[in-house]
């Protein structure tokens, strides 16, 4: 069992719509995601992403073409010279209750399966509360980005009285910091 990377997808590698991404031409990559993607592939570790798609279920996006938006995501990293290893999405609106949809820590528990996970010894990057939640639900490390709707969830995980995560400025930051904690410790 390996330690991994774990991504939140909307507001981490690409902007976080209003109105959310509901097809391939309103993907657009932060600045600066590819090549932080890069370097994080260089660590040799596996990467996915894990991500609320709950437009699936409310109706405003097919599943085809939620995963069709993966797939090009994963081919314009991989041309970039990173990876992404998998993604797992939760495509259920908030009323079904699911065990997937984060802060629920199904989703975490599916990509470890999948890919052969320590949770315990792996790391989550996202931008929401929710992600925070997830995270430490299974005793993975959290890592909260500003870069999307951070500034805000920041203040909630304030008030929440949780603590124990590491707050970055975007994915750069979160990688630099993902590279300290983990390349020592590698194997
Ligand atoms: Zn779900």
């Amino acid at each position: 069992m390996l330690p991994g990377i774990l991504l939140d997808r909307d507001g981490v590698i690409n902007v976080n719509r209003p109105d959310h991404v509901k097809v391939w031409e309103e993907f657009e990559f932060l600045p600066g995601v590819l090549e932080a993607l890069r370097a994080l592939s260089q660590l040799d570790l596996p990467i996915a992403v894990v991500t609320n798609q709950s437009i699936i279920g409310r109706g405003l996006a097919t599943q085809a073409a939620v995963d069709e938006i993966n797939a090009r995501m994963i081919e314009r990293v991989s041309e970039a010279g990173g990876r992404l290893d998998g993604v797992f999405y939760c495509p259920h609106s908030p009323e079904v209750h699911c065990t997937c949809r984060k802060p629920q820590p199904g989703l975490l528990l599916e990509a470890a399966r999948a890919l052969g996970l320590d949770l315990s010894r792996s790391c989550l990057i996202g931008d929401a509360m929710s992600d925070v939640q997830a995270a430490l639900a299974v005793g993975c490390q959290a890592v909260l980005v500003a870069s999307g709707r951070g500034a805000a969830q920041h203040a909630l995980v304030e008030e929440a009285g949780i603590s124990s995560y590491y707050l970055a400025r975007d994915l750069q930051d979160a990688v630099a910091w993902v590279y300290d904690r983990f390349r020592p410790e590698q194997n």
